[in-house]
């Protein structure tokens, strides 16, 4: 039992169960990365949790992995459909900052929230803004093929040329492609057309601008991936993540492009992994006016991130889950008896791959579940069920409770070598909430009580989820609104 199960995976691209075979010594992974225009909400987190565990997994198996995470600070439209000012620069007004402080900024947090999550860090972050000059050559490249048209603005990617266009989306017939809402772009031949560059609109000048051969402007949203993924993997590598929407827009054009440049008849990507959406109030959680709940919201609460994760992990990647206060108490609660259990096996050993594990023992053929849990398309719920099981089994020794629990985790990911139990005490009262903390829940009670004026009961029911997401209950009075924290 060296490397236990085969990893079987589920492919966006042909919409199958596969088995993972890696193509090289070191596997080339790809996570499409955060805009950092605003706070990455707790949604965004799930898509870096998710390639965690992949990642997990695969050094589980004893597979070496190099892992890049990009950072968008420039190209991403206001509009997926490539117009509209840039997002960063509708930040930077915003909040009167520089384009350049603000994406400081975000990353930073971003970086700060990735730790608290314990997501193992990638080899490489880049950041668009300095691969510019390289996107330009690739898509003077794609001009000279002749896979391009240019438009007053800018360039454009012709997706008729390519017989395997939206292959990922299964977007085989034409009326699908129709279907997919866009905005119009004047002179654009086929609504799937995308832009590579988009130059300036005379008498705009952007902040972020480069010149081209296009003239001046930014580059478009999707060449960045495949520009910074192939100067830091090779031509072609083994795996790309993202979140599901990915999976029908972006992914769609990085595969167009990168096979249109690369030009050699292989499949540029051979394994698409997507995870579903983080919901909030039953659907997608965004960027909403009232500001989705980040990873900060859930620690001034008085939740963990572990819990966070806990929860996350307690679902498979592939479904929805809905985000509530009442599951992340649960999950808090789930955690800190979890935690309670292993604090006397405590030290546990250092553990990261099956075979180190299956070098000290397999109690109760434990390990196997654990293995085939996670060799199932990463059924972490499965292996988190196996886990409290073995905790409670009586048959197992404590050294064999030792390994089971630092295997698990090498997988998991929660840190139960050395979490405090201290750390997972109750949540705080009233009393301890900042005054920008109160300003903001007032405002959102204040939206909301608009809201059901304008009979805007969608909307409504939106901004009460995520008032529920801060773990705030509002009752309605005959006075008005009142609210409490739950
Ligand atoms: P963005 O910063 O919008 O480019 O998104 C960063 C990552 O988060 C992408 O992989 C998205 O697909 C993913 N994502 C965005 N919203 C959600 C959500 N509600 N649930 C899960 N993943 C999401
Ligand atoms: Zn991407």
């Amino acid at each position: 039992m060296t490397n236990g199960h085969p990893l079987r995976l589920y492919n966006s691209l042909g919409r199958r169960i596969e088995d993972f075979v890696p193509s090289g010594d070191v596997t080339g992974m790809y996570s499409c990365g955060p805009t950092v225009y605003a706070y990455q909400h707790l949604g965004n987190m799930r898509a870096y949790v998710f390639a965690d565990t992949v990642r997990r997994a695969l050094r589980w198996k004893g597979i070496e992995v190099r892992h890049v995470v990009n950072i968008t600070d420039v190209g991403h439209a206001v509009s997926d459909a490539d117009t509209g000012d840039d997002k960063m620069e509708v930040a930077a007004a915003r909040e009167r900052r520089s384009v350049l402080e603000i994406a400081d900024s975000y990353t930073r947090v971003f970086f700060e929230d990735l730790k608290a999550l314990n997501v193992l860090p990638a080899a490489e972050y880049p950041r668009a803004s300095a691969y510019v000059p390289q996107m330009i050559e690739f898509a003077k490249t794609l001009e000279e093929r002749g896979y391009t048209y240019r438009l007053p603005a800018g360039l454009y990617f012709d997706t008729a040329n390519d017989p395997r266009y939206g292959e990922l989306a299964q977007l085989h017939a034409e009326g699908q492609r129709e279907a997919a809402r866009v905005e119009q772009v004047k002179g654009r031949r086929n609504k799937t057309d995308f832009a590579l560059w988009r130059t300036e609109e005379p008498g705009r000048r952007r902040v972020l601008r480069w010149d081209s051969p296009w003239g001046w402007g930014t580059p478009g949203w999707h060449l960045e991936c495949s520009v910074m993924s192939i100067a830091l993997l090779g031509p072609h590598f083994d795996i790309h993540t993202g979140g599901i929407d990915h999976r029908e827009l972006h992914h769609v054009n990085e595969i167009a492009q990168s096979e249109a440049f690369l030009a050699d008849g292989q499949p540029w990507v051979r394994y698409w992994l997507h995870n579903e959406f983080l919901q909030l109030g039953g659907a997608k959680m965004a960027k909403s006016a009232g500001g989705a709940p980040r990873l900060a919201d859930l620690t001034e609460a008085g939740y963990h991130p572990a819990a966070f994760r806990l929860f996350l992990l307690g679902g498979h990647y592939r479904s929805q889950l809905d985000f509530t206060t009442g599951a992340m108490d649960a999950a808090q609660a789930t955690l800190k008896r979890l935690v309670a259990r292993v604090q006397p096996l405590r030290p546990l050993p250092a553990i990261e791959t099956l075979e180190e594990a299956a070098r000290t023992a397999d109690p109760a053929g434990t390990l196997d579940l654990i293995d085939a849990a996670i060799s199932a398309d990463f059924n972490t719920a499965r292996l988190l069920a196996a886990l409290q099981d073995a905790l409670r089994d009586p048959r197992i020794t404590s050294d064999g409770q030792r390994t089971l629990v630092a295997a698990a985790d090498a997988l998991l990911g929660l840190g139960l070598a050395d979490l405090d139990p201290a750390d997972l005490e109750d949540r705080r009262s009233d009393a301890s909430l900042s005054d920008q903390e109160r300003h903001e829940i007032e405002q959102l009670v204040a939206e909301r009580t608009q809201a059901r004026k304008e009979r805007d009961w969608a909307r409504a029911d939106q901004i009460r989820a995520e008032l529920d997401a801060r773990g705030v209950q509002v009752t309605d009075t005959p006075e008005g609104p009142a609210w409490q924290l739950r």
